[in-house]
């Protein structure tokens, strides 16, 4: 995977992405990341790239020609277009299967936004998508794409070492993740679950799912489906309808006494 980033700050894309497994993934090779820096394509001696908005308002708004300048220094060097994403808080919101699609493509440009954001026209002109990393307004896109850029590394081949890290976790099907336990054994007085330290993998396999269940049903009901349920996941999840129910039935007892 190879990301290009257009931004103002590429300081802060390029020490972000320098730890950790994103850092190792640069190192084999698996990511390429190259930042480009909006403010090198300004046509002003004081390097401005930012204007007030036509019609008048508030804060500035970054000018369409540095923006596609930087766009058109990559797409001019590589040869080829590559799908753009631009970050804004008008855009789609981002989920595990977003991530998923963009992890299909070999190449990506991500174009960060500052100020009050960015002139429409050159938005119309160089961008395919518009992502939000959520319902609430940040100074700039940088963080926005660093998290879209973690999310889709995790699914390119080779960047987890194991894996079947990202198959099981939080999204990658219909349930949130399994609580997860280390060294050592006994904490403030909290032994971890019996089931885990027997080595019995089928027996583990059921707990984990059974966890997963409970854990999705009381904090994200929403994301279960019980048409798309194995035989298994249903009867699981009847007993646990049918625990809550009779929780539900015991708690309106105690109301009425
Ligand atoms: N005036 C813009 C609006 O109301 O939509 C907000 C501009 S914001 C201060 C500056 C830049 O930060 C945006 O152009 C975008 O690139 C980025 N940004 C802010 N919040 C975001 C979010 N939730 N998701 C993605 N990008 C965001």
């Amino acid at each position: 995977m190879r990301y290009y980033v257009l931004t103002l700050f590429p300081d802060m894309i390029q020490e972000a992405m320098r730890h950790s497994i994103l850092g190792r993934a640069q190192e084999d090779g698996k990511i390429k990341l190259e930042t480009v820096n909006i403010r090198d394509f300004s046509h002003n001696k004081q390097m401005h790239v930012d204007d007030a908005p036509y019609g008048g308002g508030a804060g500035m708004v970054m000018q369409a020609p540095p923006v596609y300048e930087a766009w058109e220094s990559v797409v001019s060097r590589i040869g080829h277009k590559v799908p753009v994403v631009f970050m804004t808080p008008a855009g789609k919101v981002f989920n595990q299967q977003k991530a998923k699609e963009l992890s299909v493509y070999p190449e990506l440009i991500f174009l960060c936004g500052h100020y009050e954001g960015i002139d429409q026209r050159v938005i119309d002109e160089i961008v395919t998508e518009e992502i939000s990393i959520g319902d609430y307004v940040l100074t700039g896109g940088e963080l926005p794409a660093l998290v879209v850029m973690d999310a889709v590394s995790r699914m390119v081949p080779g960047v987890l070492g194991n894996e079947t890290s990202a198959i099981d976790e939080s999204f990658s099907g219909m349930y949130l993740e399994y609580p997860q336990y280390t060294r050592p054994p006994e904490f403030h007085g909290q032994a971890v679950p019996e089931v885990l330290l027997s080595g019995h993998h089928e027996n583990i396999r059921k707990w984990r799912l059974e966890q997963s269940m409970r854990i999705t049903e009381a904090k994200r009901p929403e994301l279960l489906k019980p048409e798309l349920m194995s035989k298994e996941e249903l009867k699981l999840y009847r007993k646990l309808q049918q625990e809550k129910e009779e929780a539900n039935k015991k708690e309106a007892n105690k109301k009425e006494l």
